[in-house]
């Protein structure tokens, strides 16, 4: 099962999506978390993208479309993705759609997280993540069930990101309307494109994304990488 997870900075994409690649045994693959890699082991393309992205804006299509095609053809891929940051402009989904066709696959559902500006600002501002397994918390929302200890790993080093910055997040919000958003009709129009609220609390939010995608069309069957079950459906 090929997914993306479509909505702007704080919808909660990455919470959901940790939880659908443990449920459907199909991986993550963050954009950001890899230009943040990028970034931090200092390479030619985390040079190219540092200053961007504290800027609050989208790194070139070029680049992105570079690293999305080499990390989707790795073999933990091919049970299924995620995607989850990607696409985030037409010519990005343009890009995709291309990708997939010429390995023979297809998205089997893209989801749009609609959560309001407000909202978005209160989760930036109160967003952090373990040092060491990257689980994501929030001040008021998501806390540690231990004071200062991940509930994942046990570490007790936590970090910010340097873009979740009050005066960065609105030039964020402002690239998601513009270059974003006009991605939803080129879906609409395959028809592959659901919607769920996100602005309902986080488990409530992941029950729905599993009731749509109980609804999708084989989706089901393919993410248990049940082939047989598949073909007698048939
Ligand atoms: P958020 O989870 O808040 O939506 P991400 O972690 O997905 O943010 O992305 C952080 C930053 O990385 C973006 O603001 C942008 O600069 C860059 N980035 C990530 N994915 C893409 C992409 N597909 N195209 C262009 N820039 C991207
Ligand atoms: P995205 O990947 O879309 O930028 P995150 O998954 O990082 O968003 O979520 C942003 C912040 O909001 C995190 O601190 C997270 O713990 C919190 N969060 C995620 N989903 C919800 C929700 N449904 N209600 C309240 N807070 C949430
Ligand atoms: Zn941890």
């Amino acid at each position: 099962m090929n997914l993306v997870l479509l909505g702007p900075p704080g919808a909660g994409k990455g919470t959901q999506a940790k939880r659908l690649q443990e449920r459907y045994g199909i991986v993550q693959v963050s954009t950001g978390d890899m230009l943040r890699a990028e970034v931090a082991a200092g390479s030619a393309i985390g040079r190219e993208a540092k200053a961007v992205m504290e800027a609050g804006q989208l790194v070139s299509d070029d680049i992105l479309v570079r690293i999305l095609a080499q990390r989707i053809s790795k073999p933990d891929c091919a049970q299924g993705f995620i995607l989850d940051g990607f696409p985030r402009t037409v010519p990005q989904a343009q890009a995709l759609d291309a990708m997939l066709a010429a390995k023979g696959l297809h998205l089997d559902a893209v989801i749009e997280l609609r959560v309001d500006d407000a909202a978005l600002i209160e989760r930036i501002a109160g967003r952090y993540t373990c040092a060491k397994c990257g689980a994501g918390y929030h001040d008021s929302f998501h806390r540690p069930r231990a004071q200062g200890v991940c509930d994942v790993c046990g570490s007790t080093e936590f970090t910010r990101r340097a873009d979740d910055r009050r005066e960065t997040v609105t030039a964020r919000l402002e690239a998601y309307h513009r270059q974003t958003a006009p991605i939803l009709p080129h879906y609409a129009a395959q028809g592959r494109l659901y919607q769920v609220d996100g602005m309902a609390d986080i488990d409530q939010v992941s029950a729905e994304l599993v009731a749509v995608l109980d609804r999708v069309p084989g989706a089901a069957a393919r993410a248990a990488g049940d082939h047989e079950k598949l073909m007698s459906s048939r």
